[in-house]
C-alpha cells in the first residue's frame, strides 16, 4: 500500500485520466469479490463493465472510487496510487441507480452543490451549473424539486451534479435500471453524448449486455471476480473468448459440433473457422441467430418450426430440430415460414466459439 497522498491530486482539465487497475483483490470477511482483476481505461474512453449479479462489478466500481477498500493489488489515476486516498480528492464524479438528489434542494442548488463545497464563487457557480443543465437539456427545470421531475430527468440532473465540478473520470452504477425501456434507450445515448463531448474517461457497470454494447468503446465482462474477457462490443459478439461470454453476450444458439484439425464440423454445414484453437474432439458451438438460415440443402438440418415472432426489420424463428434442441433464427420477415411446416437449416457464421462438451 503507498502512502495516503498529502497534497491533492494534479487536476488537468483538457482531458479524461488514464485509468488502471491492476491485480486487484477485494475480500469480504472470507468472500473474494475481486480475484486479482486487472483493466486499463485509456483518457476519455468509456468502458462498460458487464455481468451477471454478484460478479463483482460494482464492488470494482467502488474500488475505484474510493467508497470500498481493496484487499489488493493497485489502482491508478493517471499514474497516481489511490487506493488510501479518499473519494473526495480522487477526481471522479458518480451517479447511481437510486435517485440521489437531495429532495430539499432545487434542481439548480442540487447541481451548485459540489462547487459550493468546493467555494466556488456564486456568479461562476451559477453559470457552470446553469451550463451543465443546459448540457442535459434541463436548462428550464431549475426551480423545481425531486418529486417534481420524472425518474430519468432526475437521473439528468444527478448527471450534471456529478460533472459539474469537471471531474476526470465519471462512475455510472446500473444509472439507467429503474426507467422505463424507451427512456432508459434515449437516456443512454444522451450520457454517450455527452461522456464524449467532455471526453470524460467512464467505467460504466451494467448487467445489461444491449446497454453495454450500445455505449462503450470496451466492454469487460467480469465472472466470479475476474474479467473474462476485454474488447470491443464487436469483438465480444463476434470472437467470444469463452463459452461463459458467448452466452452472456447476445442470443446464441448451443449446437452439439466437433473440432477436426482444428475447424469446426457442424451438423448440416461446411467446415468453419474456430475462434481461438480448440482442442480436436466433441465441443458446444455457439451460433448466432442472424447466422443461421433457411435453406433447400438436403444435408441441411432438418427440424419443425415451432413459433414465429415479429420484431419490426428482421423476424425470429424457433425450429425444434430435436426432443430437447432447438434453434433461434433471425431472418427478414419476408423469408419467414409458417409455424408447423418442416424446414431444413444450416449455418452460415463465419468464424464459431466452442467449448468442450
Ligand atoms: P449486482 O449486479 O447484483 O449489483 P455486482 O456484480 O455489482 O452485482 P457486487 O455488488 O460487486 O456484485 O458484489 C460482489 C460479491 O461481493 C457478491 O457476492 C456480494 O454478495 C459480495 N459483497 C458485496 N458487498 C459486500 C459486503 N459489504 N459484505 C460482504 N459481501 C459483499
Amino acid at each position: 500500500m503507498t502512502a495516503t497522498l498529502t497534497a491533492p491530486l494534479r487536476i488537468d482539465r483538457q482531458a479524461g485520466a488514464a485509468v488502471e487497475f491492476r491485480s486487484v483483490v477485494k475480500d469480504f470477511s472470507g468472500h473474494r469479490a475481486l480475484d486479482g482483476i486487472s483493466l486499463s481505461l485509456r483518457p476519455g474512453e468509456l468502458v462498460a463493465v458487464l455481468g451477471p449479479s454478484g460478479c463483482g462489478k460494482t464492488t470494482a466500481l467502488r474500488g475505484l472510487a474510493g467508497l470500498e477498500s481493496v484487499t489488493g493489488g493497485s489502482i491508478t489515476i493517471d499514474g497516481h496510487d489511490v487506493v488510501d486516498v479518499p473519494t473526495h480528492r480522487r477526481d471522479v464524479g458518480m451517479v447511481f441507480q437510486a435517485y440521489s438528489l437531495f429532495p430539499h434542494l432545487t434542481v439548480l442548488q442540487n447541481v451548485e452543490f459540489g462547487l459550493r463545497m468546493r467555494r466556488v464563487g456564486g456568479a461562476e457557480r451559477l453559470a457552470r451549473s446553469r451550463a451543465m443543465l443546459d448540457l442535459v437539456g434541463l436548462a428550464d427545470l431549475g426551480g423545481r424539486y425531486a418529486h417534481q421531475l420524472s425518474g430519468g430527468q432526475q437521473q439528468r440532473v444527478a448527471l450534471a451534479r456529478a460533472l459539474v465540478t469537471r471531474p476526470r473520470v465519471l462512475l455510472l452504477d446500473e444509472p439507467l435500471s429503474a426507467l422505463d425501456a424507451k427512456v432508459r434507450v434515449h437516456l443512454r445515448d444522451e450520457i454517450r453524448r455527452i461522456q464524449r463531448e467532455l471526453s470524460i474517461t467512464t467505467l460504466f457497470v451494467t448487467h445489461d449486455q444491449e446497454e453495454a454494447l450500445a455505449v462503450a468503446d470496451r466492454v469487460a465482462v467480469m465472472r466470479a471476480g475476474s474479467i473474462e474477457q476485454i474488447g470491443t462490443p464487436e469483438q465480444l459478439y463476434r470472437e467470444p473468448a469463452s463459452a461463459f461470454v458467448a452466452d452472456f453476450v447476445g442470443t446464441s444458439n448451443r449446437v452439439r459440433a466437433e473440432v477436426v484439425d482444428g475447424r469446426v464440423r457442424l451438423p448440416g454445414c461446411r467446415e468453419l473457422d474456430a475462434v481461438g484453437s480448440p482442442d480436436d474432439g466433441a465441443v458446444w458451438a455457439w451460433v448466432r441467430p442472424e447466422d443461421v438460415v433457411f435453406t433447400d440443402d438436403p444435408h441441411g438440418v432438418a427440424g419443425v418450426v415451432e413459433s414465429v415472432s415479429f420484431r419490426g426489420a428482421v423476424s425470429r424463428t424457433t425450429v425444434r430440430t430435436g426432443p430437447d434442441a432447438r434453434l433461434a433464427i433471425d431472418h427478414r420477415p419476408e423469408v419467414g415460414r409458417p409455424v408447423g411446416s418442416s424446414v431444413l437449416v444450416s449455418f452460415v457464421p463465419s468464424a464459431v466459439a466452442v467449448a468442450p462438451v
